[in-house]
């Protein structure tokens, strides 16, 4: 098995396996980073190239877990729209989280320009669209709310997927790329600058000693300085997992019959909504579409949510063949916005980076961006907006 969920996604053939299952003992570190996600990648490789001794561990292979199971739209715009941000902490927030969107867009730009990263990068319009009234009084507020914060949107008569709608926006700039092709450079440059990465290590709790943490790991313990959870879930009984909940999300990637595959990203109004974009994978062309979010518990049917996501997509395409079909956990936080900077409870120097929603792969860069400058300057612009400690105050 190669990531979670017991199924491959279309990304799977990607895994680039590291070896060394078999060390004796870890050196000590400055930075260990639990979970080989976007998250996590791109956090190490950020404070690795900043001089710090980095050690990422990660309980299975490299995007195991959502990040290998994702869709992988880029969005400036996230699950919980700007509309609801404003209303709960305020038009600034709102301005702030659009920009470090913006921030972590660009910087997913350069990764690919400087370590030249041939991920199927491309950039495409985005595509929100409602199927009725209801719908689009939920389009309107998310056009209201979107222009508050800077990110325009086009009224357009065509949805790109030929999905007869009420109403279709065209968001500009937004982009999609193959997951785990860029995190493999990633981790590539990250163990080429010097820093160390186990696979099939699991971290099960961490104590602070000190100026030192110790973390208790299947290879052993790690010590080192600062330890950052980039695992959805930090071990234990960190006080910060009453406020996730994990959701399941459903994928497929089909090929159509009439071989017509637009060149966009498009999203319909339902909660939990769906998402639809074409993917050309070394010269096949797919349709992948995701959806049908499920808290994940024992009483979840998957066939039944497979079934759903498929009916739902033959409303709209012919469809010749479901060559990939897959689901991931994810973690959403309670209030929508992701819980980034020091774990609560804990040691100053003990950081996480979770709670994201679906649509969220932008913050695992934005994570990079904001536990980089909180260790290396002491705060950053983005500390209080998404300071996990802020459900000490709710
Ligand atoms: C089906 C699906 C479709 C999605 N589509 C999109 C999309 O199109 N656009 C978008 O923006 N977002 C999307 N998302 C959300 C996005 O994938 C996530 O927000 C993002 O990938 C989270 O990255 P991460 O690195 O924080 O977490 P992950 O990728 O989950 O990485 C965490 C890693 O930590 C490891 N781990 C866990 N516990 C431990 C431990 N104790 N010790 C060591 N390692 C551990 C896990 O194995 C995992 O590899 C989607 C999610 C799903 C499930």
């Amino acid at each position: 098995m190669e990531r979670g969920g017991h199924l491959e996604s279309i990304w799977q053939t990607e895994v680039k396996h590291y070896g060394q299952e078999n060390i004796n003992s870890i050196p000590d570190s400055d930075i260990l980073i639990v979970g080989a996600g976007i998250t996590g990648i791109t956090t190490a490789l950020m404070l690795q190239k900043k001089g710090f001794k980095c050690i990422l561990v990660e309980a299975g292979n490299m995007g195991y877990g959502s990040t290998g199971g994702s869709t992988a739209h880029i969005n400036n715009y996230f699950e919980t729209p700007y509309h609801k941000v404003i209303k709960t902490y305020g038009l600034d927030s709102g301005k702030l989280l659009a920009k470090a969107a913006r921030e972590a867009s660009d910087i997913i730009k350069d990764n690919i320009n400087i370590y030249q990263i041939y991920c199927d990068y491309a950039i495409r319009n985005g595509y929100l669209f409602s199927l009725d009234e209801r719908q689009d009084d939920e389009l309107q507020n998310i056009i209201e709310g979107n222009h508050l914060v800077g990110i325009d949107a086009i009224e357009t008569n065509t949805n790109p997927f030929g999905i007869p709608s009420v109403r279709v926006i065209e968001i500009h700039n937004q982009a999609q790329f193959h997951p785990l092709r860029y995190l493999r450079i990633l981790l590539k440059e990250f163990v080429h600058s010097g820093g160390m990465f186990l696979e099939n290590c699991s971290v099960t709790s961490s104590i602070d000693e000190n100026t030192i943490i110790v973390a208790d790991s299947s290879k052993g313990p790690i010590n080192c300085k600062y330890l950052i959870y980039a695992n959805n879930t930090p071990p234990g009984d960190s006080i910060l997992n009453k406020y996730i909940t994990p959701y399941i999300r459903f994928a497929m990637a089909l090929k159509l019959k009439n071989g017509y595959y637009p060149e966009a990203m498009a999203y319909d109004m339902f909660e939990p909504h769906h998402s639809y974009r074409s993917h050309t994978l070394d010269e096949n062309d797919f349709l992948i579409a995701g959806g049908e979010d499920n808290i994940a518990d024992s009483l979840n049917n998957s066939n039944k949510s497979f079934e759903k996501l498929y009916k739902n997509l033959k409303l709209y395409f012919d469809i010749e063949e479901i060559v990939y079909k897959w689901k991931t956990k994810l973690y959403k936080s309670k209030d929508g916005l992701p819980y980034i900077g020091y774990l609560p409870g804990n040691h100053q120097n003990v950081f996480c980076a979770i709670g994201y929603g679906g649509d969220d792969i932008i913050l695992g860069t934005v994570a990079a961006i904001v536990i980089c400058d909180i260790i290396t300057s002491g705060n950053s612009k983005y500390e209080q907006l998404f300071s996990p400690e802020r459900i000490l105050k709710h």
